[in-house]
């Protein structure tokens, strides 16, 4: 297995989870870019979330009711969810990830 968040989803890394049941895991990110930075990830491999959408729809939605109650447990007054999606997007990891971001003011547009 080559894919670092299939790894992670498998606990092979150990990685504290903030959310996990059959479908889904929920860790924070190693590079932060907000206070709060979590990433809500398939246990399933999805190059992205294109592909997740068309393979397994209630679990895209599934990410986005995680991200609702982890900005709750977080305390967010408000927060960001974002996918990257192609390497001119941003996306660096190849396993479909909903990033959650809060805990400071966003600008808009994104950079
Ligand atoms: P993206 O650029 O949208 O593909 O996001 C990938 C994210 O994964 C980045 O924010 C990285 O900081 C994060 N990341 C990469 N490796 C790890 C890891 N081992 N544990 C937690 N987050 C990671």
């Amino acid at each position: 297995m080559e894919c670092i968040f299939c790894k992670i989803a498998s606990g092979e890394f150990g990685t504290e989870f903030l959310f996990a049941d059959a479908n889904v895991v929920a860790f924070r990110d190693l590079t932060p870019q907000a206070p709060t930075h979590i990433l809500i990830i398939p246990r399933n491999h999805h190059e992205d979330v294109d592909h997740l959408a068309v393979a397994e729809p209630a679990t895209l939605a599934q990410l986005f009711q995680v991200a609702t109650a982890l900005a709750a447990q977080e305390g967010l007054t408000g927060h960001r969810t974002v996918f990257n999606t192609g390497e001119s997007a941003g996306q660096s990891v190849f396993h479909a990830h909903l990033h959650l971001l809060g805990g400071r003011s966003f600008a808009w547009p994104p950079g």
